[in-house]
């Protein structure tokens, strides 16, 4: 019989193992923290209460994974509409902005400047086109430069680190939703003259399932774990165990070397998600145990892609390594507070372009209704970061109390209220799209088509910006493949990269 080893407990890692593991395969998971769920995960605090990694509510776009979930859950997994804000420039708007928000706050005038630049960016597209290398270029060319500058320009820049004329065309394709700007500047004549006649506009928002567990994210990985156990006595799913060498026979895969690693969190950090192969930071450093070794045929990873590749040493090509060296994550730190009153935010989370964070919510809001004591709420602070700087090396207390200052200034609560400060940490929080990555992508495409046993997925495994639920498809996808028999070739030798959903 084979024998799968999962590196990563993740959502998409165990969503993976689950499946094989019904499928009568022998299964073991490596995860290298403490806990399971990666930053599906939900970590107590010091009275208990639950701080998941940001918002994680699951997302129902795709029947096979949403039936998985319920079935999971089935003590209490409710839906709820999808009630998310954001505040531009002094106001509260449905989040993502669309064009009519975008006029509500523009006068006339600028209105109309917006769209001279649209209309001379429409005339050059046609007259003198040129090739959209970065997302500045795209947007720019889509909505013209009055409403990038505004808007697009500085918030992109805000969460990714990077001026958007670093990030490529591809990225702001998938993530920006496009804007007519007719409608932008339409809507805006309309507002001057609602404004004389006394009538208002009027707009219905997208509504959209979100569903999450009362006790928190973190419960579906906890329980595809007990599946992956509960399948077979010969099955492991084990924790404090960081992967830390491949081992392969020609392309063959014959073993996983790891190596026992202590839990990441002292104080009020909770937990640092690293790979360790990162150069810049080491969450174990010394405290790592004697390499020890297990056999396998096969490998599914869902650690990142840039880890994977090192794990492999020297059975990849210079090539590869130097792609994988020009894939990069932005970091994250999330503020979780324990604030002593039993409801806060007015939407399940806002989106802010001049505050620490970036976007803040609240846990209960989205029906983690027993996350705490029903006198208090979980509130979570998103702040994209890079490693060792400010923010990463910051102390949990002290950026508790700058996001408590920014929530009394806004009316949320007050700073008397905050019961606890704690905070997560991740190197890895969103793959970055920087421009030329497609060309790193495809050489790491192509090279991993030489393993047949070894497939990777997931929002790291697979370098993907992508949900849970994605990420769940992609770890039952991986188990599928595994268990047809079929070649990698035959499987996924014509699916471009875009449509892929493991490598
Ligand atoms: C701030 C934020 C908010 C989000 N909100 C939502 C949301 O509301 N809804 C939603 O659906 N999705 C949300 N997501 C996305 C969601 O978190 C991911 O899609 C999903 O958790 C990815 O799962 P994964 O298993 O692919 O990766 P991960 O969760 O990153 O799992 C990878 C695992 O591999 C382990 N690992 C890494 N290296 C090693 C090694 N060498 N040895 C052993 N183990 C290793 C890690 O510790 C980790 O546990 C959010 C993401 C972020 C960052």
């Amino acid at each position: 019989m084979s024998h799968t080893v999962v590196i990563g407990g993740g959502i998409c890692g165990l969503a993976a193992g689950s499946s094989l593991a019904a499928q009568g395969e022998q299964v073991t998971v490596l995860e290298a923290q403490h806990f399971l769920g990666g930053l599906a995960t939900t970590l107590p605090g010091k009275t208990g209460a639950g701080f998941d990694f940001g918002p994680h509510a699951y997302h129902a776009r795709n029947q096979r994974v949403l039936d998985l979930f319920k079935e999971i859950a089935s003590d209490g997994f409710p839906a709820k509409k999808k009630n998310v804000s954001i505040k531009f420039r002094g106001k509260y708007y449905k989040y993502p902005l669309e064009a009519l928000d975008i006029a509500k706050s523009m006068s006339p005038v600028v209105a109309v400047r917006a769209f001279l630049d649209f209309f001379l960016e429409s005339l050059r597209r046609k007259l003198r086109p040129r090739p959209l290398v970065s997302a500045e270029d795209w947007v720019v060319q889509a909505m013209g430069r009055t409403l990038y500058d505004m808007f697009f320009g500085p918030y992109t820049a805000k969460v990714w680190g990077m001026p958007p004329s670093q990030l490529a065309a591809s990225f702001a394709q998938h993530r920006i939703p496009h804007i007519s700007l007719m409608k932008v500047v339409l809507s805006s004549l309309r507002k001057g003259y609602a404004k004389r006649t006394g009538t208002e506009h009027r707009y219905a928002p997208l509504v959209i399932e979100l569903f999450y567990p009362p006790k928190g994210a973190g419960l579906i990985s906890e329980r595809l774990a007990e599946r992956i156990r509960a399948a077979s006595g010969t099955n492991q799913v084990r924790t404090n165990t960081l992967v830390t060498g491949i081992d392969l026979d020609g392309d063959r895969v014959v073993g996983v070397r790891y190596r026992m690693v202590p839990a990441t969190d002292r104080g009020g950090q909770l937990c640092m998600l690293a790979s360790g192969t990162e150069t810049a930071v080491d969450p174990w450093s010394a405290d790592r145990g004697a390499e020890q070794r297990i056999t396998c045929d096969r490998i599914v990873n869902t650690a990142p892609l840039p880890a994977l590749i090192d794990l492999l040493g020297d059975a990849v090509s210079p090539e590869a390594k130097a792609a994988a060296r020009y894939l990069r994550f932005r970091a994250l730190t999330i503020v979780g507070l324990r604030v002593k009153r039993p409801h806060a935010l007015p939407a399940q989370s806002i989106y802010f372009q001049d505050k620490t964070f970036n976007r803040l919510s609240e846990t209960r809001n989205y029906g983690g209704s027993e996350i705490c004591a029903p006198d208090e709420t979980i509130l979570l602070c998103d702040i994209t970061c890079d490693v060792n700087d400010r923010i990463w090396n910051a102390d949990p207390d002290e950026l508790g109390k700058i996001c408590a200052q920014e929530l009394e200034q806004e009316g949320f609560m007050k700073v008397s209220e905050l019961a606890e400060s704690v905070v997560l940490r991740s190197t890895f929080g969103y793959p970055v799209y920087m421009v030329g990555y497609e060309r790193a992508i495809d050489t790491l495409m192509v090279e991993l088509m030489r393993f047949p046993g070894l497939v990777t997925g997931g929002r790291q495994g697979l370098y993907k910006y992508v949900d849970m639920d994605i990420a769940s498809e992609m770890g039952l996808a991986m188990a599928d493949f595994l268990a047809s028999g079929r070649t990698k070739q035959e499987a996924i030798g014509a699916v471009p990269y875009e449509d892929r959903v493991f490598a």
